[in-house]
C-alpha cells in the first residue's frame, strides 16, 4: 500500500535525521513519480506528501493536466534547452542544471513569465561517465556564471550516485558533495544560496540523510 510505503518512509527520514542530530523538518520528501499513474500520485498526496519529482518534461506536463498546482512540481531529470518553455510556469526547483546555455535558457523563459527560477546545480561527483553533470570544479566556474543571470536564483547542489554501487559506497559522494556546498557558501556568489543538497533514492536516502541531504528523491520504495 502507498499509504503504508509513505510512512515507512517518512518514519526512516525522522529517525535517520534524528540519530544524526539533524532536524526531521530540514529533509522534504521529493515523491518521484515517473514511473506511475497521475491517480498514484494522488495517493502519495493523500498521504501527507507535498512535493513531486519527475525526471521528464512531457511526463510532469501529463500530470500537471491532473493534479495541477496541487502539489509542489520538482524537474528532477536531464533537461533539454528547448523544452524549459513547457514547464517555466510549473515547476518550483529544478535539480538538474549542467551547462550554462541551460540556465541562460531558464533564465530567459522564466522572466518571460515573471518569475525567477529555483535551480539546483547537478554535480557528477563519481566520475562515472554516463552521468549528466558538471564535475566539482567546473561546478564552482558554473557557479560564478549563473550567479550574474537575472531570474536564477541557485538554492543547492544535486548529484546521482552510481548505479551500482553499495549505499556505504554512495556515501562518499554524498559526503563530497556536502563538501562541494560549503565551499561554494565561502565563495559568497550573489544569488547562490547553499541552502538544498539534492542526494539519495530509494536504496540509499539514509545514508544521504547521514552527510546533509535536505531533498531526498525517492520512487521505487514509495510504489513497489
Ligand atoms: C528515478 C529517479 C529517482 C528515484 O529513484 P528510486 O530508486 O526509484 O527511488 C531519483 N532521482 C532521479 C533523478 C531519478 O530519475
Amino acid at each position: 500500500m502507498i499509504k503504508d510505503n509513505v510512512k515507512r518512509v517518512l518514519d526512516n527520514i525522522t529517525e535517520t535525521a534524528i540519530k544524526v542530530n539533524r532536524n526531521p523538518e530540514d529533509i522534504t520528501l521529493v515523491a518521484v513519480t515517473k514511473t506511475v499513474t497521475a491517480k498514484e500520485a494522488q495517493e502519495v498526496m493523500s498521504a501527507g506528501v507535498k512535493t513531486l519529482g519527475e525526471n521528464r518534461v512531457q511526463s510532469l506536463l501529463d500530470k500537471y493536466q491532473v493534479l495541477k498546482d496541487e502539489p509542489e512540481w520538482h524537474l528532477i531529470g536531464h533537461l533539454q534547452t528547448n523544452k524549459v518553455k513547457y514547464i517555466a510556469d510549473k515547476v518550483s526547483l529544478i535539480h538538474s542544471v549542467d551547462s550554462l546555455k541551460l540556465a541562460e535558457e531558464i533564465s530567459r523563459k522564466f522572466g518571460e513569465n515573471q518569475r525567477c527560477a529555483n535551480i539546483l546545480l547537478q554535480v557528477n561527483v563519481s566520475g562515472e561517465e554516463s552521468k549528466f553533470g558538471v564535475t566539482p570544479d567546473e561546478c564552482l566556474k558554473l557557479a560564478e556564471s549563473i550567479s550574474l543571470l537575472e531570474n536564477v536564483k541557485v538554492k543547492g547542489l544535486m548529484t546521482m550516485a552510481p548505479l551500482f554501487a553499495t549505499p556505504d559506497e554512495c556515501r562518499k559522494y554524498f559526503y563530497e558533495l556536502n563538501k562541494l556546498s560549503q565551499r561554494l557558501r565561502e565563495e559568497k556568489l550573489p544569488n547562490i544560496d547553499m541552502k538544498h543538497l539534492s542526494m539519495g533514492m530509494s536504496g540509499d536516502y539514509k545514508e544521504a540523510i547521514m552527510e546533509g541531504a535536505t531533498l531526498v528523491r525517492v520512487g521505487s520504495a514509495l510504489f513497489n
